[in-house]
């Protein structure tokens, strides 16, 4: 019996380092994948940035023909703006962000970076002046030090160091045992979504890009990780243009301008003020959000009264 429990036990090794490296694999896969279909121009020129200008003009898109999901979308956000953009689970926020990385090309308008078309630009030049600190960070099974290193290969130890402080994750990492060298992912240490998302902002600010997309986490945070993470995001999209996909009511009270998307239509564009004084849509979403912060709060303070 031992010498059939032998080879099975180290089997069941060999299995579980196989499916680690394909776990990982997907992932990379996953990447290539969604990019596979779109190819360089023969003439394709790297991207000149001015000041990082985003322009969508009259902007179709639709994964099938049969199912729309953009319809004449037209927006600016100006070099170091910020625009947040809210609206509904399936509206087609997360696809305005694939479209501007050009995981896809568009079925009818133009995306614009100060001027120029992105169909006429290398991919390479334009995913190197886009930033993205997605929903949900995927870290890569290896030290958190080289999953923020991985934002700018050639920075050294303090610059690493920096951009963890501004992203506000620099002293949880300086107190695991082994500070940066800490393992991540399944052969290591378990990160909440708030650390991880802090890790994925340090890489980004590492990386400084002029153009920056942030799709934020929906899950309801505590007040303390949601203000580590707020001054995070301010740090990172200090002086660069931001588009912000928005569940959180603080990036969007700050943003220079709101647009709210509906079945992929705009339905409101404007500042929090001026969208609340309409009285429309964003107006309802707010106060929606407020009540059930309000009754969150209620609870959390009925727990620790009990
Ligand atoms: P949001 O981010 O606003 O929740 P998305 O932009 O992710 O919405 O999606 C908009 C619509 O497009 C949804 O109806 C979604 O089901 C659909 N969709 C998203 N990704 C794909 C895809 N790869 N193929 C087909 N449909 C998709
Ligand atoms: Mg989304």
């Amino acid at each position: 019996l031992i010498q059939i429990y032998q080879p099975l036990n180290f089997l069941g090794f060999v299995y579980r380092e196989i499916k680690q490296s394909l776990t990982d694999m997907e992932k990379m896969f996953e990447v290539i994948r969604t990019g596979a279909d779109i190819e360089d121009a023969p003439d394709a020129k790297p991207l000149a940035v001015n000041g990082g200008t985003v322009t969508f003009e009259n902007v179709f898109f639709h994964y099938s023909p049969d199912r729309p999901i953009l319809k004449d979308i037209s927006f600016t956000v100006p070099a170091g703006k910020t625009t947040a953009v809210v609206g509904a689970s399936g509206a087609g926020k997360s696809t305005l962000s694939r479209i501007l990385f050009r995981f896809y090309d568009v079925a009818g308008g133009r995306i614009l970076i100060d001027g120029q078309d992105i169909r006429g630009l290398t991919q390479k030049s334009l995913r190197r002046a886009i930033g993205v600190v997605p929903q949900d960070t995927v870290l890569f099974n290896d030290t958190i030090g080289y999953n923020i290193r991985y934002g700018r290969p050639d920075a050294t130890e303090e610059q690493v160091e920096e951009a963890a402080r501004l992203a506000q994750v620099h002293r949880f990492i300086a107190e695991l045992p082994e500070g940066y060298e800490t393992s991540v992912g399944e052969r290591g240490l378990k990160l909440s979504g708030g650390e991880k998302q802090r890790i994925a902002i340090a890489r980004t600010i590492l990386k400084n890009p002029p153009i920056l997309l942030l799709d934020e986490a929906t899950s309801a945070l505590d007040s303390h990780t949601e203000r580590d993470i707020q001054a995070a995001l301010d740090h990172v999209s200090h002086g660069r243009t931001t588009i912000v996909i928005a569940h959180r009511l603080s990036t969007v009270v700050g943003a220079d301008e709101i647009l709210v998307l509906d079945k992929g239509d705009i339905i409101e564009r404007g500042t929090h003020d001026a969208l609340m004084a309409k009285g429309g849509r964003y107006h309802d979403m707010w106060q929606k959000q407020q009540e059930a912060t309000e009754a969150r709060e209620k609870l959390v303070a009925l727990a620790d009264s009990g």
